[in-house]
């Protein structure tokens, strides 16, 4: 299958991120894409370079307001002398725009640079940088290239792409991603299709960004299995089984939290439910979003999935037999990381 890629993706080097207000090293590096490069070029991947795409679609999941601040984000930083009299040589929220302050009332965007980065950002995870918003930029045109790819008759295209994007609201970013890569290609399919597309989440971690992207509209099915938010694992305030769809979107998503420590029968259980429960949907292309952090060794989950039990997951999802593009969420084991995302690859071939 083709592999699609940007040298551009590698430009964004955080620095770390800011966790319960310390600075640590962070797992989101660009040596991750470098690994998972390395593995399928081992196999003869076929490395197709991303195509610039335009900014249409990003408007189709992203507020123009919150492009427009990453955008620019790192040269007003640093033009407001924030990183030489400060320090502080990442942008980083101080202050944030809670809901409550005004009683669910648009916020003012704030006149000051340093508390600017609050009413767009809902962590202090995910630190900008110089290479920030070429390196997202580029992983857009990395996900639009292996879906122009499949929509000319590729049965699949992988999307290698960093940052990764699931936790990234239409207005709001956070959980070390900054534009959704994976609802942007979704969105383009689902200009491209005549039903439903499925988009399917397998990183550890609720796809958060993208439930909110979609919950209100009826033609794009979001499944998301992950550890349970109730169990205290980001995003921590979504991710739960009753978020179902709202209005048009009213029954289009699926949520199936799992337990820590949940190996692979029961990982696999719910990547069949999910499977099954696009295809009674009607879906006729599908995107999964790859993260491949539920592995067992991984240190940002806890659910021990094995390498086998990725390659049976891929089938699983290519026995759908839909067009299919997969983008690269999650994965943060350097060690396994490629050889993982491999297998994933592997079972979807083997399971159309
Ligand atoms: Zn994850």
């Amino acid at each position: 299958m083709p592999v699609v890629w940007n040298d551009r993706c590698r430009l964004h080097d955080p620095g770390g991120e800011i966790f319960v207000g310390v600075r640590t090293a962070g797992t989101e590096l660009a040596a991750r894409t470098d690994a998972i490069l390395a593995a399928l070029s081992q196999a003869d991947a076929h490395v197709v370079d991303a195509e610039q795409h335009a900014d249409s679609a990003l408007l189709a999941v992203h507020d123009a307001a919150l492009l427009e601040f990453l955008e620019s984000a790192w040269d007003d930083w640093t033009d407001a002398k924030l990183d030489r009299e400060r320090g502080q040589d990442r942008v980083v929220p101080y202050a944030f725009a809670h809901a409550g302050l005004t009683s669910g009332r648009p916020a003012a965007v704030p006149a000051a640079v340093w508390a600017k980065t609050g009413y767009f950002a809902y962590d202090t995870m995910t630190l900008i940088g110089p290479g920030t918003w070429d390196a997202a930029r580029a992983a857009v045109d990395v996900a639009l290239t292996a879906v122009d790819l499949v929509a000319a008759g590729a049965p699949h295209a992988y999307a290698c792409c960093r940052p990764p994007g699931h936790h990234v609201c239409r207005g709001c970013y956070g959980g070390s991603c900054y534009l959704n890569n994976s609802p942007i290609a979704g969105a383009s399919l689902a200009n491209k299709s005549a039903g439903p597309v499925a988009v399917l989440d397998i990183d550890a971690h609720h796809g958060n960004g993208t439930q909110e992207i979609f919950y209100e509209r009826g033609d794009v099915l979001v499944g998301s299995v992950h550890v349970d938010p109730g169990a205290g694992w980001f995003p921590h305030f979504l991710g739960f089984a009753d978020e179902t769809g709202t209005g048009a979107g009213a029954n289009t998503n699926k949520n199936l939290p799992l337990a820590p420590g949940t190996g692979d029968e029961l990982w696999l259980e719910a990547v069949d439910a999910l499977a099954a429960w696009a295809r009674e949907g009607g879906a006729t292309s599908l995107v999964v979003a790859l993260g491949v952090d539920a592995a067992a060794g991984d240190p940002e989950s806890p659910l021990n999935v094995s390498a086998s039990g990725f390659r049976r997951a891929g089938r699983l999802l290519g026995a759908l037999g839909l067009p299919t593009v997969l983008v690269q969420e999650g994965g943060y084991d350097l060690e396994t990381l490629g050889q993982l995302v491999r297998e994933v690859l592997l079972g979807i071939e083997e399971g159309l």
